[in-house]
């Protein structure tokens, strides 16, 4: 059997064929050692391993993987989805937005990194442990989408008070900038930080994926990546800002596997 593993700083997803159909499975990354144990059991696997824990997992492997670079994992991937999908593009940029964010541009299946930003799915959820106390992605996610922003983001319009902006003044245009200019005593609730969090990760990662759209001459943005599995609020928060800012992004249906398809792909 052949499997595909992205062994990510999150999580570990795993794509093989059973009986004719797609398997595509998601552990946490704390698993490691009971993945490689399910890996270790199968008779005559052709492992293909990528991801920044590949060299981890590989070391609690009875039998040596073969390991392939992350990014051309998850370009190759990505293009298959696009493919399934009947998404015809051939130059866009790729933007991974896992832990971390990875931004790609892609040109007829030649890939090369043009940037990337420590703003990502990890930010999501430690900021918004650290302001709410709550630490489970699906808890965090869940507040988002019932919580406002105005109380503590700072719009463009804010500042302008009434005047004629010069962009949008919908437009944030300082994120929990609103608390600096609000009472001390004044207290937040739960879905208004979740979701200014998400708002200011996802406003984020539009802005500098469109930059390097922008720079590679392309317009088409190409988001995977676990932080979307779910995620109304962020999938909003980049898709206004993306196409906003004169980009068109396409959110690929189970994106977040990119890397383990593009390591089962591969020869
Ligand atoms: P990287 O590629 O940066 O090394 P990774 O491959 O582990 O990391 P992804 O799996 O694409 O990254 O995304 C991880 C993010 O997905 C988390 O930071 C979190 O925001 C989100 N996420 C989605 N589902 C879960 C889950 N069940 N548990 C934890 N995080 C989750
Ligand atoms: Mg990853």
């Amino acid at each position: 059997m052949n499997i595909g593993i992205d062994a990510g700083g999150t999580l570990i997803k795993a794509a093989y064929r059973h009986e004719d159909s797609l398997e595509l499975v998601t552990f946490p990354i704390a698993e490691l050692v009971h993945v490689a144990s399910w890996l270790n059991e199968m008779q005559n696997a052709d492992i293909c391993i990528t991801g920044g824990k590949a060299s981890l997992l590989q070391r609690h492997l009875k039998q040596e993987a073969r390991e392939i670079v992350e990014f051309q994992a998850s370009c190759r991937g990505a293009q298959y989805l696009l493919e399934q999908n009947h998404i015809a593009e051939e130059s866009y940029i790729l933007t991974n937005v896992g832990t971390g964010t990875s931004i790609h541009y892609v040109d007829r299946g030649v890939q090369r990194r043009v940037g990337g930003t420590g703003i990502g799915g990890g930010t999501m959820v430690g900021l918004s442990r650290l302001l709410t106390g709550l630490s489970e992605y699906g808890a965090i996610v869940e507040a988002a989408a019932g919580g406002l922003r105005d109380r503590i983001d700072l719009t463009v319009g804010h500042i302008y008070e009434g005047g004629e902006p010069p962009i949008p003044g919908h437009l944030t245009a300082s994120n929990f900038g609103s608390v600096a200019r609000s009472a001390a005593e004044r207290r937040y609730r739960e879905p208004e930080l979740a979701a200014s969090v998400i708002g200011m990760v996802g406003e984020t990662v539009a802005t500098v994926s469109v930059l390097a759209a922008q720079s590679c001459g392309v317009s088409t943005i190409v988001f995977i990546g676990s932080s979307f599995i779910g995620n109304d609020p962020l999938k909003r928060a980049v898709e206004s800002y993306t196409e906003l800012r004169g980009g068109k992004p396409v959110f690929l249906d189970k994106g977040e596997y990119s890397g383990a398809l593009g390591a089962l792909l591969s020869d």
